[in-house]
């Protein structure tokens, strides 16, 4: 993975090329430099080897009602400091009036019940909340599972290692669940082979490299990828079967750049404008 400064100036290169990404970039750069900064305050869960047997069932961790609660505070503590930081930040004036109110129902302790229901992926539970408080749901999607993907950085060691072990090979996330968003080819050995990445988590894993990553299609002649001129660094492949698509990274190095989706974002319009769909959350 690359550092810090690194990815800021890949980032800044990329977007420079890509001046239709410069307001989303904006967004998330900023948001990613408030995170880089920010210390999560100290915080115990679970030990992942209590879910060892549901792992090898295919359950995820965020399943457990037990490791999602203690998820709840950390993750809260996150929220704040991130809304606090966007609030100081060049950020369009709508999402700021977001995190004021965001910061509204966190000091009125409302934040269990909001980030449980997000970090549940129950969409109507999210949405209906949402409406009665008045908030933005893609924009509480995108600050809660932000501080998700924050908070598991701490264990991340744990559980790559973890995922390893007990060898998760399915086509769904194994910490929330979530279908993947995107996908990286990686060298191994004489080959290479697929890892997938999740949209709202950030998590990545590990995966068979043949066959449509959403309804498990291996046949070829229903499967085909769809090239870029403008990336060639990316490609879509897309299903027939399912009428899904997954955008995947061909090469290694610039992951800030290609695993982060929003940079990605004219890929998704080609295949939309083939009416295919994407499976995965999004974030973006
Ligand atoms: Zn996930
Ligand atoms: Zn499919």
């Amino acid at each position: 993975m690359n550092s810090n400064n690194e990815k800021k100036e890949l980032l800044s290169a990329y977007l420079e090329k890509h001046p239709f990404l410069q307001e989303i970039g904006q967004l998330h750069t900023g948001a990613e430099a408030i995170l880089a900064e920010l210390e999560v305050e100290d915080f115990s869960l679970p030990s992942l080897s209590t879910y060892a047997e549901d792992f090898k069932q295919g359950i995820p961790l965020l399943q457990h009602a037990d490791f999602q609660v203690a998820l709840g505070n950390p993750v809260e503590n996150v929220m704040r400091k991130l809304i606090q930081g966007l609030l100081k930040k060049n950020v369009p004036e709508a999402l700021k009036g977001f995190c004021r109110s965001l910061e509204g129902y966190l000091a009125n302790n409302a934040a269990a019940e909001m980030i449980g229901y997000v970090l549940c992926q129950e969409e109507d539970s999210v949405r209906s909340f949402c409406e009665k408080k008045g908030l933005n749901a893609n924009a509480l999607s995108y600050i809660v599972w932000l501080a998700v993907s924050q908070v598991l950085v701490t264990l991340e060691k744990e559980k790559d290692e973890w995922q390893k072990d007990l060898n998760w090979d399915r086509n769904y996330c194994p910490v929330c669940g979530s279908l993947p968003v995107l996908a990286q080819l990686k060298k191994k050995n004489q080959g290479r082979e697929r890892h997938l990445v999740c949209g709202n988590c950030h998590t990545t894993w590990h995966y068979k490299r043949i066959g449509c990553v959403c309804c498990g299609n291996e046949e070829l002649n229903t499967l085909r990828l769809l090239e870029s001129e403008v990336e060639p660094e990316m490609r879509i492949d897309v299903c027939d079967e399912c009428q899904s698509y997954i955008k995947t990274y061909l090469n290694e190095g610039k992951e800030a750049i290609y695993l982060a989706d929003w940079t990605t974002l004219h890929l998704d319009m080609v295949a939309e404008k083939e009416g295919l769909k994407r499976k995965g959350n999004s974030l973006i």
